[in-house]
């Protein structure tokens, strides 16, 4: 017997999210449907508004609801330094440690062959006339310590040589294969103070 065919849809969209195979999404669709239909119908809710609420900020490319977000609008932060990260996750952890006044750009992504995650999907059209904008003196790469993360900063050491900018990437307090938000705050603040230049 197959399942309705709503309920195969359900499980289907499921398997969209990372290391979700057919069993899990399954496990999930019975486990919202059966012991949390309240839960449910807000993870239904909050994926629609957050589809249609939510773009990218124009300049430094993380979420947003408004054209801007609030860093970027916030004319105090410095607006020489523009640090690079992955994702919105890693901004929020240099955020929270609180080691850093400068602006931000958010690649969405990182070079992965695996996955067919390539230059041309970092938003590196985006990036390029960020960081020429001539107020930006700094380009810190906080990118992971992770294979992908120093293939990535690799790519942004090249992408940036010559043009004028300092060019510095956090340092290697961080534990090697480490990621951004999952090490503790004072590692992380450490690392950005003591950044080093690439050459
Ligand atoms: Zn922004």
């Amino acid at each position: 017997m197959k399942n309705p065919p709503a309920l195969e849809q359900l499980i289907s969209a499921l398997k969209v999210l990372p290391g979700v195979g057919p069993k899990t999404a399954q496990r999930m669709a019975f486990h919202l449907l059966q012991r949390d239909k309240q839960g449910a119908d807000k993870l239904a809710r909050a994926l629609d508004m957050a589809l249609t609420r939510l773009t990218h900020c124009q300049r430094c490319n993380t979420f947003s609801e408004a054209e801007l977000c609030p860093i970027c609008a916030d004319e105090e932060r410095r607006q020489d330094q523009l640090c690079i990260v992955e994702m919105p996750a890693d901004l929020m952890m240099l955020e929270q440690a609180k080691c850093y006044e400068g602006l931000y750009f958010v690649l969405m992504g990182r070079i992965s062959p695996l996955d067919h995650i390539g230059p041309k999907d970092l938003n590196l059209d985006k990036l390029l006339p960020r960081a020429l904008d001539g107020k930006v003196s700094e380009v810190v790469i906080a990118t992971n310590f992770t294979a992908e993360g120093e293939v990535t900063a690799h790519m942004l050491s090249e992408l940036f040589k010559d043009r004028g900018l300092t060019l510095t990437r956090i340092a290697r307090g961080m534990p090697v294969g480490g990621e951004l938000e999952y090490v503790d705050l004072s590692t992380l603040a450490q690392a950005v103070y003591e950044r080093r230049g690439v050459s």
